[in-house]
């Protein structure tokens, strides 16, 4: 595994751009927020280096710390099922070393010490700020070192457009075809707590046997996303800090209190309300596991957010007209913001899909329920688990990382724009 990538700008040399190259590993932040976010706690600080390590024996390979660095630092070894990262060579610097990289960099270009021996410079291009005080510095450029001088020849004619070849841009590392268990995972939560708000107060008819299906097959598919599979049971223990623990722990109270709930036929109330407490609690992590503050898109302003998925099942399963028609709505407009954002920055907005999830997915079940009660309610529950599943496919089809190779990226773009 490479724990130190580099990262290169404008390979193909356009002589109106730098040529920048970013060698980037952890950086080794005081807010480390792969260590906060890490639902398993497999993160710790080096009391007397302050290095953030991982644990190997904790971590179960959720991936969740990739999600959460900015900085690209932590690498999934598929081999291993586990993240691993920069340690910063502990062991050579408790020996009075200096970590492998700065020693072997031929250029000198990598260095190692105290803060105050060099002349700092933290912001750079492609180095984000993101406010988690990372520990490597940029020193100022050494004059000296900018050598051979690159000479432009005047024959050549610089138009910007030509620009847009100069650089590529970044493809995503999240697609559906890796993330696909947590698209059915996030769409089953909201799906079996308004089944459950259904049964235990319209008095639906649903068998519990298959109630307990779908749980057990959201549990099944969750675990799948982790490479430690036996070791999923740890995702619960950062519940103080972790949307995820919370996620996970809040989706297992729910289901346990509702396969009771169900296989008892308890009567209770209050049971009925803690159950349902712990779904939305459940739906709201899933928002809340997507709201960090190195995502580009959160979860929250999203057609497919999982709150406003479980108020929508809810009321479809205790027949609620317009509280439905009026979720549906404001869906429809997240919706359409986005595609027509989409559009506007030069983005794919997938118009088929998208008039795949609004026609049949939002407005043919709105229109029905407002004008036409005589449309099997069968129908448009359909339409609308058709919709849902469409969009939680497209959030997971859209999200980006904020990562170095990004953040050059829309460098270049604003080189663009000013040209
Ligand atoms: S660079 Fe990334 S992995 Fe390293 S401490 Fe910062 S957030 Fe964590
Ligand atoms: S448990 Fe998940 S978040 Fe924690 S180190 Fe492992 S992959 Fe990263």
């Amino acid at each position: 595994m490479n724990w130190r990538s580099v990262y290169e700008f404008n390979n193909r040399k356009h002589p109106f751009i730098p040529v920048l190259f970013h060698s980037m590993a952890c950086n080794h932040c005081e807010e480390a927020p792969c260590m906060t976010n890490c639902p398993s706690k497999a993160f710790l600080r080096d009391e007397h280096t302050n290095a953030v390590l991982v644990n190997p024996d904790k971590c179960i390979g959720c991936k969740y710390c990739a999600w959460a660095c900015p900085y690209d630092a932590p690498k999934y070894n598929p081999k291993s099922g586990i993240i691993e990262k920069c340690n910063l060579c502990i062991e050579r610097i408790r020996g009075d070393g200096i970590p492998a990289c700065a020693r072997c960099c031929p250029t000198g270009s990598l260095d190692y010490g105290l803060p105050d021996e060099f002349t700092v410079r933290q912001t750079i291009t492609g180095f984000g700020d993101y406010g988690l005080g990372p520990k490597v510095y940029f020193a100022d450029k050494d004059m000296d070192r900018r050598m051979p001088e690159m000479v432009v020849d005047d024959q050549f004619k610089y138009d910007p457009a030509g620009l847009s070849d100069s650089v590529e841009m970044p493809t995503s590392r999240i697609d559906l075809k890796s993330e696909w268990s947590l698209a059915v995972f996030t769409f089953l939560v909201p799906f079996l707590t308004g089944l459950f708000a259904g049964i235990s107060l319209a008095s639906i008819i649903f068998p519990w046997e298959l109630f307990v299906a779908f749980g057990i097959m959201a549990i099944f598919v969750g675990s799948l996303h982790t490479g430690k599979k036996f070791r999923s049971f740890r995702s619960v223990v950062n519940f103080r800090n972790s949307w995820l623990s919370r996620e996970t722990l809040s989706f297992i109270l729910f289901f346990a209190t509702a396969v009771y709930t169900l296989i008892s036929g308890s009567v209770y109330l209050w049971l009925v309300i803690t159950t349902l407490v712990f779904g939305l609690l459940a739906s709201f992590s899933i928002d809340m596991v997507y709201n960090l503050k190195s995502r580009t898109e959160t979860g929250l302003f999203h057609s497919s957010n999982a709150m406003l998925s479980v108020l929508l099942f809810t009321g479809i399963f205790l027949k609620a007209g317009y509280p439905v028609v009026f979720i549906l709505a404001l869906k429809l407009f997240l919706y359409t913001y986005r595609k027509i954002r989409f559009y506007h920055e030069g983005k794919d907005p997938r118009w088929l899909l998208s008039i795949f999830r609004l026609v049949p997915g939002m407005i043919f079940p709105a229109l029905h329920w407002l004008t036409d009660p005589s449309v099997s309610w069968i129908l448009i529950l359909t339409s609308v688990i058709a919709g849902e599943i469409t969009d939680r496919c497209e959030f997971y089809l859209e999200l980006e990382f904020k990562n170095p190779e990004n953040e050059l990226y829309s460098y270049f773009k604003k080189i663009r724009e000013t040209a």
